[in-house]
């Protein structure tokens, strides 16, 4: 039997970037033989096995056939006859199709390599229009790969363009359609993911939500400026808030809009609380300089700032974003976070009581003078 480094540990080798998952391909081999050596079994529709020493996956080589929709609907064929050539023929990109043997020889059947050197994003073979998955890969490969010139090739796109028309999408779980969107998020341009599903007709089936921000003349600058971002948490909270600004959505109907986003996306809940907080704050955060006491506690009161003041560096990070594509001048956000946190904190309920105050007069008291001290703040 041979075994061989396959797909993306091949491929970002050679681009220079570090490597974090490898994948291994076993050729003439038997899962008989594969447990016999120690392999540990994992696969249900097709033969991976875990090295018993590194953990890493070897899978036999196998050919697939399509049965049905969406990305579950093949079946496989793994035997000691299949070749590496026929293992590497079903894979998405012809730059995820390179195999390298132990000796550091490389198979590279499909022009992998080249396509490297052109930053090519190419389909191996016309089988890449069986499976809808690879529309988001390669969007996602594309925002990964963007800066450094990649681009996705015309007869890929067309290909991709064909999925989305023929309703393919539609057989994509919301769970792996998140999934994929959150590694898109978290690459180093995640304006292109939506770049490229919009260019194959993907953005209005998979996130209509985004496809009015997207044919925006804003567009271009929120996407650069997302890329600054730090997590992806915080790139979604811009995202949604801009493409309800675009839509001048009502004050009210941002939670709902975004509850119904979330839901539908099967995002987790940080990622809508911070969504929901950066949309539902952001015009007050802006106006900050002219309201009035009452409407700062209503922003502070808003973020929660009393009960989780350690979330002030990450929404201060979005609005300070959203706020240079507004073209809106400023001091950074987090001065005035900390400035409202202060004025929250100045007056302790436990003062109060020490002074006689209880129960609703208490309280009455405290918002009293938490919204005087808001207003004495200058911004
Ligand atoms: P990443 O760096 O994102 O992990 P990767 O290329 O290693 O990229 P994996 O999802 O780990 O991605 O897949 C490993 C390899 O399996 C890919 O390089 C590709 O050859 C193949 N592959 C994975 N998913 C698909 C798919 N849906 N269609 C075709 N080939 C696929």
């Amino acid at each position: 039997m041979q075994t061989y480094l396959v797909g993306g540990a091949v491929r970002d080798r050679l681009l220079g970037y570090p490597i974090y998952d490898r994948d291994w391909v076993v050729v003439g081999a038997s899962a008989e033989e594969m447990i016999d050596r120690g392999y540990k079994p994992v696969g249900a529709d097709f033969p991976v096995f875990i090295h018993p020493d590194s953990g890493e996956e070897y899978a036999l080589a196998r050919t697939e056939r399509k049965t049905g929709h969406g990305y579950g609907g093949f079946v496989y064929y793994a035997s000691p006859d299949v070749t590496l050539e026929q293992d590497l023929l079903r894979r998405d990109l012809t730059i995820n199709a390179m195999a390298e043997a132990p000796d550091g020889s490389l198979t590279d059947p499909y022009g992998g390599q080249q396509d490297l050197q052109k930053r090519i994003l190419r389909h191996v073979s016309p089988a890449f229009a069986e499976d809808p998955l690879r529309v988001l890969r390669v969007a996602r490969f594309a925002a990964r790969y963007a800066a450094l010139g990649f681009r996705v090739a015309d007869e890929t796109l067309a290909l991709m363009r064909k999925l989305s028309t023929a309703g393919e999408l539609s057989y994509l779980s919301a769970e792996r359609v998140w999934q994929e969107f959150e590694r898109a998020l978290g690459e180093p341009s995640p304006g292109v993911f939506i770049d490229v599903l919009q260019r194959c007709g993907a953005l209005e089936i998979l996130f209509s939500e985004f496809a009015a921000l997207q044919r925006n003349p804003a567009w271009p600058a929120l996407a650069t400026g997302l890329a600054e971002l730090p997590k992806t948490q915080e790139r979604f909270a811009v995202l949604t808030c801009a493409a309800l600004l675009i839509e001048n959505i009502a004050a009210d109907d941002i939670r709902p809009r975004i509850e119904a986003l979330c839901l539908r996306l099967k995002a987790p809940r940080s990622y809508r609380d911070q969504a929901l907080l950066v949309s539902s704050q952001q015009a007050g955060m802006l106006q900050l300089p002219q309201a009035d006491g009452e409407a700062r506690l209503a922003v502070a009161n808003g973020l929660d700032l009393l009960r989780r003041p350690e979330r002030m560096p990450s929404l201060a990070r979005c609005f300070d974003n959203l706020a240079a594509w507004l073209n809106v001048d400023g001091p950074p956000a987090l001065e005035r976070l900390q400035a409202l946190h202060r004025a929250l904190t100045e007056t302790t309920p436990a003062q109060l009581m020490q002074q006689g105050f209880k129960g609703k007069a208490l309280g009455d008291e405290l918002k009293r003078r938490q919204q005087a001290a808001c207003a004495r703040l200058t911004f």
